[in-house]
């Protein structure tokens, strides 16, 4: 149930979730964010963490099954999305700021949202809402017909008269198409704690992780954990 992940982060910061070493024993992860020194032997093409000082511990989410349900995909997301030894503070100040979060409050499903659209963005991956990405028609012209469609081939909007044969598109709502926006421009502050209303949820979750999915080519083993999880609290998280 624990997985275990070696994140490739500059600085030599790492974070750190250690996975059992057998079954049987219970789950000891570690959820903390420690400073590794790195070193690499020459031709040999793999790094050895050598020394480790903690810098911060997520007891929060250690002591939470749905808040390790969380935190394990914001790691899995980072892990996929980041290539090993690239440059990454942002990302790391990203994942700091959202595992601090979950560890003092409770899990929204919102913040998965959040974190996804702020990942996306970091990769150059942001989804282009708006205007149509054909017709060009912006939010402004296209507020009388207000059900849009989104394209996670293209991670572009295309707007109703467009959208035959645009290839597989998710319908969303004008409201959402320019709630993804606002959040992948918002300063990080600002972001936690952002409330969507019950469409723009139901409507950027059958939208975000299927996107990512395309993106990365698979499904996250967290993400299916996080939906059986949610179904089982009866909240809603996944995809
Ligand atoms: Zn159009």
């Amino acid at each position: 149930m624990v997985m275990r992940y070696t994140l490739p982060l500059p600085l030599c910061l790492a974070l750190a979730l250690a996975a059992p070493a057998e079954e049987k024993k219970p789950a000891e992860p570690k959820f903390t964010a420690e400073q590794l020194d790195f070193f690499e032997r020459e031709g040999a093409g793999l790094m050895r963490a050598e020394g480790c000082d903690l810098l911060h511990s997520f007891s929060g989410i250690r002591e939470d099954l749905t808040k390790l349900f969380y935190g394990n995909y914001f790691l899995e997301l980072v892990n996929e999305m980041t290539a090993e030894r690239e440059e990454g503070r942002e990302v790391y100040e990203l994942l700091l700021s959202f595992l601090s979060g979950l560890d003092e409050k409770e899990p929204e499903e919102e913040i998965v949202r959040v974190f996804e659209i702020r990942m996306l963005s970091l990769y150059g991956y942001r989804p282009h809402m708006k205007s149509c990405s054909l017709c060009k028609k912006d939010w402004d012209d296209l507020r009388n017909s207000p059900t849009v469609f989104f394209s996670f081939e293209k991670g572009v909007l295309v707007c109703e008269g467009c959208s035959k044969n645009s290839g597989p598109l998710i319908p969303l709502s004008l409201g959402t198409a320019r709630l993804i926006e606002r959040i992948s421009q918002m300063e990080i502050s600002k972001i936690h704690r952002f409330k969507f209303t019950v469409q723009a949820l139901q409507e950027s979750r059958a939208l975000l992780p299927r996107f990512i999915m395309h993106q990365l080519g698979k499904q996250l083993k967290s993400l299916k954990m996080l939906q059986g999880a949610s179904r089982g609290t009866g909240r809603e998280a996944g995809g």
